[in-house]
């Protein structure tokens, strides 16, 4: 039933005699009606007025409206003589469609549009009026929830430091908002309409295809990196993350790109890869020529103390065992760095490398420090793993070496070696029953040169941990150390499964 159909029911029900039956459709319309006097009082509502303006006005007295207070669209109040009603029986005409605020005396409000007719006696003048308030909250509340939704997702995307593009499937672009202009160098006006590939350099013209393939398949692409080309012609290195968007019923109309800006990154990654091959090359640069004069030391130090030893006084040998001791602790110290230095200098293996093999080289090498604290080694079956032997060997020879010396001076150490797959990676474990590390310092200890003990309580260079990080960093994998004081210490390392 139309807002005309309504009028006409409530001008009949007013003016006819018979009007019994109009009223009762009035009455239990499911809509806000009520009828007003010339001068505005009002002479009946229906319950449909009484439930939408949540209070039963006074008839006779109240005037112009059922509601309790109301309020234009902004929010300021709107006195009832001055309402839609109001108007109307001053003769004047309410234009269609009004939308209004209206306050129940619970506080709770609502929307609605009033439909306001005056009524005329058989000689043409205002004899009364008839309003139907059509509810309209449900409406209006989607409405505002929509428009904030609009304008936070707007005032995102132009905040962002991402450009967010969308385009159809024949990869025309079809929305550009501010960070892509920024981006780009080309306004919305320029591109919208335009194919996508405006921004692709020419060597990479078959990324479209293979992407808009992705997408049809409901794929998300998600940061691809690659090169576009501005509008003044330079290339940018970009990030890009696409997702499908989809119509009502699901099917893939277009997509959405968010293209982030990477050149800083790749330029910061390539610095540092640069001042990384060069402090390597330093290091073993360094270590390399030091062996030479280190060897001279120990050589003639030792045909000092064995050729001349008979000429020499107490305190000339006492001062010769400090240099002898200065250059094995040098020795160890450049060999150290050398092996630290060297990780990176191994070609990538694509090889399997059996664990248990590099474990039982590794225990070759430490079978004269574990006979001396006797020590019980044990592991469980180790997998193989696609790694340097060489590396592998290293990591279990540093980790089996710590845990021999870092042991309690009055407990044998017990160490044992085992490994799990673990969400696509091999995390191998190192347990021993020594001294243990404070929480504070298990990030400090893999850090080069970084040492928790001096040389004379326990002898080492602070190198074999840095070099497991180093060697598992070139494996994308991790390392890190479980530990309390006193508690033993447990080292774990993952290595991607198939790395
Ligand atoms: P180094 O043993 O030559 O000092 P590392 O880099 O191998 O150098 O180890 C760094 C420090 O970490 C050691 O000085 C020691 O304090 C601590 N640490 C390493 N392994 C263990 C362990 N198994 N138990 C207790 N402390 C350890």
């Amino acid at each position: 039933m139309t807002v005309d159909t309504f009028r006409t029911i409530a001008q009949s029900a007013a003016t006819k005699s018979d009007s019994t039956l109009w009223r009762t459709i009035i009455d239990t319309l499911p809509i806000a009606v009520y009828l007003t006097d010339a001068e505005g009082r009002l002479t009946y509502f229906n319950s449909a007025a009484a439930t939408l303006s949540g209070r039963a006005p006074e008839l006779s007295v109240d005037k112009w409206c059922v509601t309790w207070k109301l309020f234009l669209p902004d929010g300021t109040p709107l006195p009832h003589d001055q309402c839609p009603m109001a108007i109307a029986l001053r003769g004047e005409k309410v234009p269609e469609g009004v939308e209004c605020i209206a306050e129940r005396p619970d506080g709770t409000q609502f929307w609605f549009t009033p439909y306001p007719t005056v009524l005329r006696d058989e000689d043409g003048r205002i004899a009364g009026g008839v309003n139907l308030l059509v509810d309209i909250t449900a409406r209006k509340l989607a409405e505002i929830a929509t428009e904030r939704a609009q304008r936070l997702l707007s005032a995102i995307v132009d905040s962002s430091d991402d450009a967010i593009i969308s385009k159809n499937l024949n990869s025309i672009i079809t929305s550009w908002n501010k960070s892509a202009e920024r981006l780009f160098g080309y306004t919305s006006e320029e591109v919208i309409g335009k194919p996508i590939n405006l921004l692709i350099p020419s060597d990479r013209q078959d990324e479209e295809p293979s992407i808009i393939g992705r997408l049809m398949r409901g794929e998300r692409v998600d940061h691809f990196e690659t090169v576009r080309r501005r509008k003044n012609g330079t290339l940018v290195d970009i990030s890009l993350t696409i997702s499908p968007i989809r119509d009502s019923s699901g099917r893939v109309v277009g997509a959405s790109k968010i293209a982030r800006d990477i050149t800083k990154g790749k330029r910061a990654e390539a610095e540092i890869l640069r001042a990384n091959r060069d402090l390597e090359h330093f290091a073993f640069a360094a270590s390399h020529d030091l062996q030479e004069p280190l060897r001279t030391i120990t050589i003639y130090s030792e045909l000092l103390g064995t050729r001349h030893a008979g000429k020499l006084d107490e305190q000339a040998i006492e001062y010769l065992h400090y240099v002898r001791n200065a250059a094995t602790r040098m020795g160890t110290l450049v060999s150290d760095l050398l092996s630290y230095a060297q990780v990176s200098k191994l070609e990538e293996s694509e090889e399997l490398t059996d664990a248990n093999e590099a474990l039982a080289r590794a225990i070759e090498c430490l079978s004269h420090t574990i006979a001396e604290n006797e020590a019980r080694v044990s592991s469980e079956s180790l997998p193989a793993v696609t790694m340097h032997r060489t590396h592998l060997q290293q990591l279990f020879q540093n980790l089996v070496g710590n845990a021999l010396k870092y042991r309690k001076k009055d407990l044998a150490p017990e160490v044992h070696i085992s490994a799990e797959q673990q969400a696509g990676r091999w995390i191998f474990t190192v347990r021993d029953n020594g001294i243990g590390i404070s929480q504070q310092y298990k990030e400090y200890v893999f850090g080069i040169f970084k040492r928790l003990h001096t040389s004379s309580e326990y002898a080492g260079t602070g190198i074999g941990l840095a070099t497991c990080r180093r060697i598992v960093d070139q494996y994308q994998g991790e390392i890190w150390v479980e530990s309390e004081p006193g508690e033993g210490s447990i080292f774990r390392f993952a290595i991607p499964d198939g790395a």
